[in-house]
Parts: structure tokens; sequence; C-alpha cells
């Protein structure tokens, strides 16, 4: 293959045949391709963009490039959901059991954190014994058992996306809506689902900063989804605001389980009970959006998904006893320190990308793909847009690894709110459709 030839039609505007888009994914996997010639041919793409059947080319051609998983028959639908990532989205932790309840199968397979944004599998390794890198026979066996897992890419799924993505952090490339199409979707087509559900995210802590870049991205990546075979539909959610009123790995896997006793904040339980409802209507499952949340409200409060939580994280190797003993702690953090506002007043902005550096700051997030991970740090208590805070109230708390750490940080704090005399309401969490 002349890849050279392929970089310059790129380069030019030229479109690429699926033959020329496969082979140059298939060689580049095989590593026959230099890094810099890929790494040219992505800047490229950054430029000239693809066109919908080249992005449903190179979705193929990766999730092709490695294992997809395959489950035996069964009447219950294979579904998931992929959030494009904020602050305080634990979602993925009650929604699975949840959806396990309501008869489906899920083999979510997650990511972890990088930068701002928290990632699934790091909140689950703050579970004491949890594993959450599991072969693939081992997936498909515990969704067929237990209905959920909740896991990482195997080494052999989808390595395509790895290569390239570890090329595209390094050589800017990154925030292009076909490459970020194509990686998304070729990992979650490797899950061999039936339905997908996408939220999308915009704000200030979102990748996507504007509504109406995310609502392009969500377009491109439900046409193509639909395209492949899955059902796919997304959502457009604020992320201006942290999600629920807890960020930092251990403190979401405290709220996921109050969430999963009916309990939590309402901005999350609405989150997970909406996604829940349009997988419904996706399979077929409910006849209409109002009727599908009612049975997923009604799960989630029979207390039913919390025992399927326990019966997964045990499966995952979770020892149930550590886990129930740490989560009856208000803090495993070594200090915890409440921020106070200089005067009271109603929150009008509780900024989520100034929390999330915070969090990340204070060891809870990577910097960097090696960095290691503090899974007790975080902020909770997060007074939230609408509410409001007296003098001796809270805006939160912070949890840290020791006093001198979260002294360092309350300034930054206060300063991720603003207060006023007269409350604003808050813009809704949902803000769109798209399929
Ligand atoms: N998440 C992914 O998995 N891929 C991207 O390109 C961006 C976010």
């Amino acid at each position: 293959m002349n890849f050279l030839s392929l970089i310059e039609a790129k380069r030019e505007g030229k479109r690429l045949a699926p033959e020329q888009i496969q082979g140059l994914i298939r060689e580049f996997t095989a590593g026959k391709i230099p890094d810099y010639q890929m790494a040219a041919l992505l800047m490229a793409i950054y430029f000239r963009g693809l066109t919908t059947a080249e992005t449903t080319a190179l979705t193929l051609a990766m999730r092709d490039s490695g294992d997809v998983l395959t489950f035996p028959q069964d009447s219950r639908p294979l579904v998931d959901k992929h959030s494009t990532g904020g602050i305080g989205d634990k979602v993925s932790l009650p929604l699975a059991p949840l959806l396990a309840c309501l008869g489906f199968r899920v083999p979510m397979i997650s990511g972890r954190g990088l930068g701002i944004t928290g990632g699934t599998l790091d909140k689950l390794d703050a579970i004491p014994g949890c594993r959450t890198l599991l072969p693939a026979p081992q997936i498909v066996k515990l969704v067929q058992q237990v209905g959920c897992v909740i896991c990482g890419q195997t080494d052999t799924m989808v390595p395509a996306d790895k290569k390239i993505y570890a090329l595209r952090d390094a050589s800017g490339t990154v925030p292009s809506i076909p490459l970020i199409t194509a990686s998304i979707l070729s990992k979650k087509l490797a899950e061999s689902l039936d339905a997908l559900i996408l939220d999308v995210k915009f704000g200030t802590a979102a990748f996507m900063q504007t509504k109406a870049d995310a609502r392009k991205l969500a377009q491109a990546m439900v046409a193509l989804g639909n395209e492949c075979g899955t059902h796919t539909r997304a959502i457009l959610t604020d992320m201006n605001t942290p999600l629920g009123r807890a960020a930092g790995n251990w403190l979401e896997v405290k709220e996921s389980v109050a969430c999963l006793a009916g309990e939590g904040p309402a901005d999350l339980r609405a989150l997970v009970i909406d996604s829940a409802a349009h997988l419904l209507v996706q399979t077929r499952q409910a006849k209409s959006i109002a009727a599908a949340r009612k049975l997923a409200e009604t799960c989630l409060n029979s207390g039913e998904p919390r025992g399927k939580w326990d019966e997964m994280i045990v499966a995952q190797g979770a020892d149930l006893k550590a886990f129930n003993r740490k989560l009856a702690l208000d803090s495993t953090a070594k200090a915890v320190v409440e921020v106070k506002p200089a005067k009271p007043g109603f929150v009008t902005r509780c900024d989520a990308r100034i929390i999330g550096e915070v969090i990340r700051d204070l060891g809870g997030g990577r910097l960097t793909k090696e960095s290691t991970i503090n899974y007790d740090v975080g902020v909770d208590q997060i007074a939230k847009p609408g509410e409001r805070v007296e003098k001796s109230g809270v805006l939160c708390r912070v949890h840290a690894a020791d006093s001198a750490a979260a002294a360092a940080v309350v300034a930054r704090l206060v300063s991720a709110f603003t207060l006023s005399p007269r409350r604003r309401k808050a813009p809704p969490l949902i803000q769109g459709q798209i399929g």
C-alpha cells in the first residue's frame, strides 16, 4: 500500500475508498505504517474531515481490528450507554444494575479518566477487591449470568483505537468529529449491541463547550450507529454544573449507591431514569418515554438494583463486607474541610471545570496516563444553582490527603460559586434529543 499517496489525497480534500481505509487500519494495527505518517494523515483528516461513508468505513475497520464480543442467543437485548464525560458523572454505576433488573444484558466497557474528566473504571477501582480488567470470555459469562458487567477494554478489543488515540493525544488531533465518532463507536460496536444511548455533554467541563458543537457530534454518532445496525439515540446534557452533589472517585461510588437505594440527588436520578427509559423505548420494551420512565422509576425504587449492584461487584471480585464498612464512613480521606461562602445568597453558578481541576490537583485525576490516583479525595455536599446558602452554610466540602492540601484549594473552590441576592432558575439538565 502506498500510504504517502493516501496522505496526499486527504491533504487535498479527496475521498478515500472504503478498501483504502480498511487497508490502512489493517497495516497500522500490524505495525507496518510508522507513527509519523499516521499522525500526518490524522492531521489531514482534522482539517479536511471525512464523509459519512469514510467515517463508517473507518469505524468498522477499527471495530474489526480486534475481538468483537459474541453473546449466545437470548431474549434479553444487549444495551449500553456512553457519556462524553464530565464532573461528577457517575451515571454508569447505578444504570448498569438498573438495566439488568429491567431485563437487559449490559456489557459496559468503560474507560479511565484523563485530565479533569473522571473515568468509570477509576471509580470501580475505589471498591475493595473489585477487578475491572476481565478477559473477553469472562465478560460474556458475567453478562449472561448477572446481566451486567462494568470493565475495561481488553488488550485484544479495538487495538487500532488504542494506537490511534495515543497518536491523536500527542498530535493535537483529538477534537475532530469524525475521529471522535469512529473512536467511540468502534468500541461500542465491538460489544455487539442492539441499542445504545449516548449522553453528549456541553459546557465548561465538557469535551464540547457549546450546545451547537455537542449537537453536531451527537448527530454524527447517531447517524453512524444506526447505519451500523445498532439502534442509537443521543441526549444533550448540561455540563456547566457538576452532576449530583459529589465528585471524586470514592465519593461518587457512595452517591451511586444512594441512588440505587432510591435516594441521592435529583439530577443524577433523573439522568439514570431517562437513560434507562430511552433504551426501553429503543428496544420496544415500552411504548412511550413517559411509560418507560415509570417502569424505570418503579424498578429503581424497588431496591432490586442495589442487590444487583452487590451481585455485580462480587462477581468482579469485590469484598462486600469491606465495601459496606467503607460505605458507612463519612470520609475515607485524611482531611475534610467545609467551604463557606463570603456572604449568603442563591447559587447562580457552580463551575464544574474549576471543581474538576481542583479534584485533579488533589490527586483524584490524572495529569498524564501514568499518574497514580488518590481515590479518597474529592468534593461533596455541593450546593447547586437555585439553592440558597446561608453565611454559616456550606458551598461544598473538600476531602484531601492532608489539611494543608485541603486549605490550599479552598479559595479556588469558593471562586467556583457565584451567589446572588435573587434566586435564578437553574437551566434544565437534559436539553435535547437526537434520534
Ligand atoms: N472518547 C473516546 O473514546 N474517543 C475520543 O476520541 C474521544 C473521547
